[in-house]
């Protein structure tokens, strides 16, 4: 089993209302399940349902969290997320150390008093800190004999942020969020997602945005370096992700039809879909 959930797929700030009921509003969250291990692409608001779900199949919980980096959108949803606050889960958390804080120093800082009522360090539940960077492989043996290997690579964003490429018996998908994608770098991205099955990929703006003096400096992509991305890397199928806060559901659609015209295996990230990959 290689099972990819969208649980989040909005940037910068949840949404909601009747604009944007069919994508959904809530932040960065995937869900990767390879046999038994569960494995978490941030922790956005969509994590919140996540853990209800894991509270009610996978108990005790037992998952690694991989954080790209530590913006509010890819980590909020920590404070919602049941497992982290029972007793016998067990947490391993992923990320780089940043500002001179490691990832532990990070998360404490990130939840304590007066902005929560509890400090990281009274959480009950079973928590491992690894510290990461680009340069790691991590690798793992799932029960029934599959070898996981998860390749970070950084992408361009204000304060740095990893992506992740998941690799199991020659399937592979990539979570590519939060890349400011330059020209001069797209090279090592294609050599970094060629061939894989699934690429998520940060199409937050338009090409009209993402052009535009206001945005400059925010460190995302748009649609049409995705679809030009997965051509040169014979991608399989590309899902458009962190969708921008105010995008409706029809803007959303407009842009995948003129996607589907440069890469026909085009999605929009939807919180609910459901890709299996083995
Ligand atoms: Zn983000
Ligand atoms: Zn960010």
């Amino acid at each position: 089993m290689f099972d990819v959930k969208i649980w989040g797929a909005r940037g910068s700030m949840a949404t909601y209302g009747t604009d944007y009921i069919k994508y959904s509003g809530n932040t960065s969250c995937v869900s990767v399940e390879i046999d038994e291990r569960v494995i978490i692409l941030d922790a956005g608001t969509g994590i919140i349902n996540l853990g209800n779900y894991l509270m009610e199949i996978h108990k005790p919980v037992k998952a690694s969290i991989f954080l790209s980096h530590y913006h509010y959108d890819h980590i909020l949803g920590l404070l919602s997320f049941v497992p982290l606050f029972t007793k016998d889960s067990e947490l391993t958390f992923f990320g780089e150390a940043k500002y001179d804080l490691t990832l532990e120093e990070t998360l404490h800082k990130f939840m304590q008093p007066p902005f929560f009522p509890i400090g990281f360090s009274q959480l009950t539940s079973n928590i491992i800190f690894n510290n990461i960077t680009e340069t790691d492989n991590i690798q793992f043996v799932t029960a029934n004999d599959h070898l996981v290997n998860i390749i970070p690579k950084n992408t361009k964003h204000p304060g740095g942020n990893l992506a992740y490429k998941i690799t199991v018996d020659g399937r592979s998908m990539v979570y590519l969020t939060d890349f400011a994608h330059y020209d001069d770098e797209h090279q090592p991205f294609v050599e970094y997602v060629k061939n894989c099955d699934l690429l998520i990929y940060d199409a937050n703006f338009t090409k009209e945005e993402y052009h535009n003096k206001q945005y400059a400096g925010w460190g995302h992509s748009h649609w049409e370096k995705a679809t030009k991305l997965a051509n040169d890397a014979n991608v399989k199928k590309l899902i458009l992700f962190h969708h921008k806060s105010d995008r409706t559901d029809a803007e959303l659609e407009e842009i995948l039809r003129g996607a589907r015209e440069k890469f026909i295996n085009t999605f929009l990230a939807k919180e609910g879909d459901h890709y299996q990959l083995l």
